[in-house]
């Protein structure tokens, strides 16, 4: 099953992100990294389809997927 993980301390918090993805299944959690960006989780993993969208958008290649 497709899975997309991202990687708290490199997320810049910019939403790119979670407004391409076609499935919804990323968003802002409550927590912040060590700059204070409150960064990006997956909320409805089992909904990712590995299109890698979010992957390629993200400014700070702070996304991996795995498929
Ligand atoms: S790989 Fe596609 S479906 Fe999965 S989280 Fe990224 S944009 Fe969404
Ligand atoms: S696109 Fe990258 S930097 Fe922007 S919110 Fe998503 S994970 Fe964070």
């Amino acid at each position: 099953m497709a899975k997309a993980e991202v990687i708290p301390e490199r997320c810049s918090s910019c939403a790119f992100c979670i407004d391409v993805c076609p499935k919804k299944v990323l968003a802002f959690g409550e927590a912040v990294n060590s700059k204070g960006y409150k960064y990006v989780v997956s909320v409805n993993e089992d909904d990712c389809i590995g299109c890698m969208m979010c992957a390629q958008i993200c400014p700070m290649a702070a996304i991996d997927v795995y498929r």
